[in-house]
């Protein structure tokens, strides 16, 4: 069998190409192009270079870390069945993720390191990955923290990887997907694409895999058939390069009440 090093990077690219088809077999919103603004930022800079030198950082630290106190030589879990530790780490990291993705909404400062994930206009299968560095540093250093100091399975990491990388694009993929009361639970474009609309996207739709955060906390905006007139930032000085897009969380704050942590 494939080890799943290999295999990896086959289903991550096979299930792109499956959404990009859907897209244009389907699209939820009309007239989308493919190559779109911010495409080639996206997959190059934010896809291939950030993904790599931060998942460095976070190893990184993670290992320093474990390595100063030897946590997981006590294997918390190492003797749990696969599933049950995935489960674990899926649920409880979606709950965090919840939380602290509502509060980047509700507090100017960490508003900063999520904009740039707001700052696309064309939403599709490729739009989740533009996410400042910080933000993915946070995320993820207490996503795969507890995985590797609690002596997960080996493959956990690679596991949590994959299913974050799908999820993610499909939840933000421009498919007109209906899953009916499958909403409830599973989140999908119809909810998390509300979420990027430019209008009311700040106070709904927080849920990144399980819908039923939003629906259990009072978050929830489902209104179907309806859909989004607009994705993106309200403001237009958002920069268009890698860099810019992250020097740019550190501009300072107007005096003026017109900072805004909407959208
Ligand atoms: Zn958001
Ligand atoms: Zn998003």
């Amino acid at each position: 069998m494939m080890s799943l090093e290999v295999l990896s990077p086959v289903i991550i690219v096979s299930s792109a190409v499956i959404m990009i088809v859907c897209e244009r077999l389907i699209p939820y919103t009309d007239g989308q192009p493919l190559f779109r603004k911010g495409f080639w930022t996206d997959l190059g800079m934010y896809t291939i270079f950030q993904s790599y030198l931060l998942s460095w950082v976070i190893f990184g630290f993670i290992h320093w870390l474990d390595g100063q106190t030897g946590i997981s030589r006590f294997q918390i879990i190492t003797s749990w069945p696969v599933w049950l530790q995935f489960l674990l780490f899926l649920i409880t990291h979606d709950l965090y993720i919840y939380l602290f993705h509502r509060w980047q909404h509700r507090n100017k400062y960490l508003y900063r390191i999520h904009e740039a994930h707001h700052s696309v206009g064309d939403v599709d299968w490729l739009a989740g990955a533009r996410s400042h560095s910080l933000e993915i540093v946070v995320n993820q250093t207490i996503e795969f923290l507890p995985i590797i100091l609690l002596g997960a399975a080996p493959e956990m990491v690679l596991i949590k990887g994959i299913v974050d990388t799908v999820w993610g694009m499909y939840i933000h993929s421009n498919i007109d997907v209906r899953s009916g009361a499958l909403q409830y639970v599973i989140n999908g474009p119809e909810m998390h694409r509300w979420h990027h609309s430019k209008v009311i996207g700040n106070s709904i739709n927080f849920s990144t895999k399980f819908a039923v955060w939003d629906w259990l906390f009072g978050t929830a905006y489902l209104p179907r058939p309806e859909k989004p007139a607009a994705y993106g930032l309200s403001t237009s000085n958002f920069p268009q390069g890698y860099f810019s897009q992250h020097w740019f969380a550190f501009r300072p704050f107007s005096k003026k009440r017109v900072e805004r942590t909407e959208e």
